[in-house]
């Protein structure tokens, strides 16, 4: 058995003058303590995932704390083990996290702890958790009741408003796994004359750290070889197989190559059919498991 590591999820949009040379930082930071995971730098920010043996991650924590610009960064603990991630990679980029909407500048004014947003959504009729993940994330886990979006990716987000103009006029109880994206996509929202939103501070993370599957079902999906981690008290289990619609949450990639979507296939039905895996739009749209490569 593998040893239990920490792995920690954090980020900060906080602007950054030199992406190039603090991703150097980063980098010989990470390596000299011996973490993996991904680090992901921008002028606008720092978005990272790291795991690592606990006094490792706490050194880490402390260094990047020490920085006056991360001094009150949050840092949001779950368990991995040396299999997390396979490798350490740092990297620059135009967004810690790809909308691709031009020049949004997150919103910060209307966050709600945890605790405030479980009350709103328990005593205000009017308001819509909303989902703005991944669809194949909101397929392991979400909250009850919650609007999902039919996206592949995050950067499909600003198309796919049009989808969401019934929920215009209602309290928006915006949701992600630790709040990077919607402090974009609420800028985004609200831009569109989306008018009562609201952030989940946190994320499902924070959120399910104080009050586990209390309005939750299913697991949280994490992009890294955990794929979703749950909390075990009271578990609904969502998550059904795409094809057979067993309840599972094991993700596998659609084989046909320009596709390799996310999508949940049970052992049974991988080893009933090898067609199987193939995602259902690929399926339907004839490719085979033959066909799938070439
Ligand atoms: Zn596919």
């Amino acid at each position: 058995m593998r040893d239990v590591y920490p792995v920690i999820l954090f980020y900060k949009y906080v602007p950054i003058s030199d992406p190039d040379s603090f991703a150097a930082e980063q980098r010989t930071l990470c390596s000299s303590l011996g973490l993996k995971g991904r680090v992901l730098v921008a002028a606008e920010g720092i978005n990272g995932t790291l795991a690592g043996p606990a006094a490792q991650i706490d050194r880490y924590a402390t260094a990047i704390k020490t920085d006056s610009r991360f001094g009150d960064i949050e840092i949001k603990l779950s368990a991995g083990d040396a299999g997390t991630f396979p490798k350490l990679v740092v990297k620059v980029r135009a967004e810690i996290v790809t909308l691709n909407a031009g020049n949004i500048v997150p919103d910060k004014d209307n966050h709600l702890s945890p605790c405030e947003w479980k009350k709103m959504l328990e005593e205000n009729p009017d308001a819509v958790p909303l989902d703005i993940r991944n669809r194949f994330e909101s397929a392991a886990g979400r909250f009850e009741n919650a609007v999902t979006c039919e996206i592949e990716h995050f950067r499909e987000l600003p198309r796919y408003i049009d989808q969401l103009q019934n929920l215009k006029e209602k309290t928006v109880l915006m949701y992600c796994t630790g709040g990077i994206r919607c402090e974009k996509a609420s800028a985004l929202l609200r831009g569109q004359g989306f008018q009562k939103v609201f952030q989940l501070h946190g994320g499902i993370a924070a959120y399910q750290e104080q009050f586990g599957n209390e309005h939750w079902q299913g697991e949280c999906f994490v992009f890294d070889q955990r794929m979703t981690v749950r909390v075990e008290e009271n578990l609904v289990q969502i998550g059904r197989c795409a094809h057979t619609a067993r309840a599972t949450s094991r993700f596998v990639n659609c084989l046909h190559d320009p596709c390799h979507t996310l999508f949940i296939l049970s052992e049974e039905a991988e080893a009933e059919n090898r067609d199987h895996r193939l995602c259902p739009e690929c399926l339907s749209a004839g490719i085979s498991f033959e066909t799938a490569k070439y």
